[in-house]
């Protein structure tokens, strides 16, 4: 049994004084996000409705002109322009293209890779946006919605993330709360979240499950509380199964019937397909209350198609997908060490988890006697406990689950003085962090490394806690050396940062306490600095990032053309100096985005002259 991650830890620290600003929960979904806040009258946690009456805003984002839409205007927009609009664009947060592969099948939209950083974005037109910035156009939507409620300006908020989220992942999501002007205070596992709106962190010691089958993922986590404190023993799932599978296989069985009935095929315009997925899905949606339901299809040209369906048939047509998840229920149980009547309860999340068949199986498949938690809305119910979250981090709770927790983030400085953060602010101690770093010129035997603490992108406007030099490195060519450069954080605060070469075993470090001097205020101010200049700091980061990928790639680029240049029909080496001057020339500029473009096509215009390099090494 590996504990992968403590969630909640209880603070030996006094208690958060309240602050009357009030602080939101947000699920920050796949398919659907939602804001949640504790009711004052209640003493419940309640979601924000929008002003349509509905609680969820469909996570999906539409660029129409110069306007940009949210939610169901831009929900409607993807059938028509499925290249400017972008939805799941949580399966890309902190992702490179090589992790995407199977995801990129899915996306209609543009996906590309950022120079330098390995992260992707998404081209609209001709501007990239990064996955932060497009999700943070749906907080900052969540925030108005909050804003409209309290009649105040709202900046701090608790974000919910899968418990599979890697760091990368997690610090992404923080970047998106960040660019749309919120103060991340917590970032919490959504089955722990699910579990907090149930109460169950007042469990002495009770094992759960959380079970969460939405549209589109599948994930299952096994938990273990313990008066207050909670730690994920084991996580599972699939992040392509969801009510959208099982949509599909409705679809093919109302469209077997059409042509059986019809003796033509049903075709394959885009609007009769949407039509035909919007009536499977309500036809489902219905056969988890009733037990017959009717669909109707408008076919240009010919009688509406009219097919009655039944319970029966359908729960046949989804039995093997929830089979398949119990599957994964299996997987988590046997990682966790359990078995199924080891659990004290089990969580139902997601809008798939209302049908009576799956509720059955899953009932079974935990041995019978384990109680199903279902009372509450399955499609609020993280969100609901992100706000349950959010008031115990206001100080408003006597029953505190507290954190001892970095107050800002901790890095290094890289070149051309931006910082890496490796350890995030509100991380909890203690705690380590490595990353591996290297050199940039040839031949360099020493590195400085620079440890920095706060909020912002670059060097100038962090503190500096402290500098070592790592020296006697054997002089490789640029790149080459590997640096792991490594942060651990004790309990009590205590930061040790060592840097290690690791083909010469050369290491050097140094001690820091990063509190040390550090006032709340100014805690305070570093952090509504970086809200206020989350956009301008990202920029700048990325046209550092950009300048020395532009740096590295034009010095290679002249290398080789000195080499094997003259393999070259001379126009194509024209082309290629015209654009080591264009990239030149917008490197000095401050816009990100043509650069990034002209240095991409110079990457493509050099892929031969590259080939050539490699083809007359091989032969030397
Ligand atoms: P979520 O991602 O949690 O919002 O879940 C959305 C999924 O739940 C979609 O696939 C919906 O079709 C499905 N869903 C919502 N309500 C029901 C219901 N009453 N019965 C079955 N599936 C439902």
């Amino acid at each position: 049994m590996t504990p992968i991650g403590i969630n909640i830890h209880r603070s030996q620290q006094p208690p958060a004084p309240p602050t009357d600003e009030p602080v939101i929960g947000i699920d920050l979904g796949t398919t659907n996000s939602l804001v949640a806040i504790m009711s004052p009258e209640t003493g419940k946690p309640v979601v924000l409705p929008g002003p349509d009456g509905s609680t969820l805003v469909p996570s999906v984002i539409a660029f129409a002109g110069s306007e940009t839409l949210v939610g169901f205007d831009a929900r409607r927009c993807a059938t028509l322009q499925p290249q400017t609009t972008v939805f799941s664009i949580k399966r890309l947060m902190g992702k490179g293209l090589g992790d995407l592969g199977r995801e990129l099948e899915f996306l209609p939209y543009h996906v590309v890779e950022s120079s330098m950083t390995d992260l992707v974005r998404v081209q609209i037109g001709d501007r990239f946006y990064t996955p932060q910035e497009l999700s943070a156009v749906i907080l900052a939507t969540l925030k108005r919605r909050a804003e409209a409620h309290f009649g105040r300006p709202v900046t701090k908020a608790v974000i919910t993330v899968p418990a599979y989220f890697d760091d990368a992942q997690r610090q992404a999501t923080r970047d998106a709360g960040r660019i749309a002007g919120l103060d991340v205070l917590r970032i919490v596992n959504e089955p722990t979240a699910a579990a907090l709106a149930y109460g169950l962190d007042r469990e002495h010691d009770g094992k759960v499950a959380v079970y969460d089958l939405g549209g589109g993922t599948f994930d299952i986590s096994v938990l273990r509380i313990s008066e207050g404190v909670f730690q994920v023993l084991a996580t599972h799932g699939d992040t392509y199964l969801g009510g959208d599978d099982l949509d599909r296989d409705v679809m093919r069985f109302i469209r077997a019937r059409f042509e059986a009935a019809r003796g033509h095929a049903l075709g394959e315009d885009p609007r009769l397909l949407s039509q035909l997925r919007e009536q499977a899905e309500a036809a489902r949606i219905a056969l988890s209350s009733g037990d017959r339901a009717t669909v109707r299809l408008e076919v240009p040209g010919e009688p509406a198609f009219e097919l009655e369906l039944t319970r029966q048939q359908v729960e046949d047509l989804c039995s093997p997908w929830i089979d398949k998840t119990l599957e994964h229920c299996r997987i988590a149980l046997r990682d966790a060490g359990l078995a199924g009547e080891d659990l004290d309860a089990v969580v139902m999340v997601g809008g798939v988890t209302r049908m009576p068949l799956l509720r059955q199986k899953v009932a079974a498949f935990f041995g019978g006697h384990v109680p199903l938690h279902t009372d509450i809305n399955p499609d609020e119910v993280v969100a609901l406990g992100a706000a349950v979250q959010a008031h115990v981090l206001a100080g408003k709770t006597r029953d505190l689950l507290l954190l001892d927790v970095t107050p800002l983030s901790l890095g290094i400085e890289t070149m051309g003085g931006a910082v890496s953060k490796l350890i995030m602010r509100n991380t909890h101690v203690p705690c380590s962090a490595s990353e591996k770093f290297t050199t940039f010129v040839d031949g360099q035997t020493s590195v400085k490394i620079h440890v920095l603490q706060g909020e912002r992108e670059l060097v100038k406007d962090c503190r500096s806690l402290a500098t070592f030099d790592l020296r006697d490195i054997p002089p490789m060519p640029a790149g080459l050396p590997k640096i792991k450069v490594t942060f651990h954080i004790d309990a009590d605060g205590i930061l040790n940062v060592t840097a290690a070469e690791e083909r010469s075993g050369r290491s050097a470090s140094v001690q820091v306490t990063p509190t040390h001097g550090l006032a709340k205020a100014e805690i305070e101010r570093m952090v509504a600095e970086s809200i206020a200049s989350a956009r301008a700091d990202l920029t700048a980061h990325r046209l550092i990032d950009l300048r020395n990928q532009a740096d590295v790639d034009i010095r290679a680029i002249r290398k080789t053309l000195a080499r094997v240049g003259d393999a070259l029909p001379a126009d194509e080496r024209v082309k290629i100096e015209a654009a080591i001057a264009d990239v030149e020339r917008l490197a000095a500029g401050t816009e990100p985005d043509p650069l990034h473009k002209r240095l991409d096509e110079l990457g493509k215009m050099t892929r031969r002259l590259a080939e050539l390099g490699i083809r007359k090494t091989l032969m030397e």
